[in-house]
């Protein structure tokens, strides 16, 4: 599959990794949108959150709580920070392997563009 994130996962494109376990991976945004902006995305392909069925509940559950970890990791999980998961067209998304954005380091805004 002709999947950018797949390939990262594979390790033929290598991005700036903060975290990774044997389910997802974590590495920070070639284009940030905020002093800290992170990806959270499974190693397993799903296209996006329309796409995940009952049994990725399990794997669902662990990206949240690795964000939790991530954000903790990197010093903004007091201060606050967002996540957030483009789908399809209407929701703004450009790369169809499921990933979560998670925002730090300024104050966002409501609501978002
Ligand atoms: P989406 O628009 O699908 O919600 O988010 C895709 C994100 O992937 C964008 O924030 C974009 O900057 C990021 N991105 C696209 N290509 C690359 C890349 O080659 N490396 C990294 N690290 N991020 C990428
Ligand atoms: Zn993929």
């Amino acid at each position: 599959m002709d999947c950018l994130f797949c390939k990262m996962v594979a390790g033929d494109i290598k991005p700036d990794v903060v975290h990774e376990d044997d389910q997802v991976l974590v590495f920070r945004d070639i284009a940030p949108q905020a002093p800290v902006h992170v990806l959270l995305i499974p190693k397993k392909h799903v296209t996006n959150l329309d796409d995940a069925e009952p049994g990725d509940a399990a794997l669902l559950g662990h990206i949240l709580l690795t964000a939790q970890k991530v954000a903790r990791d990197l010093g903004v999980a007091k201060d606050g920070f967002r996540l957030v998961t483009n789908c399809n067209r209407n929701g703004g998304q450009t790369v169809y392997h499921l990933h979560f954005h998670l925002l730090a380091g300024r104050h966002m805004t409501w609501p978002p563009g």
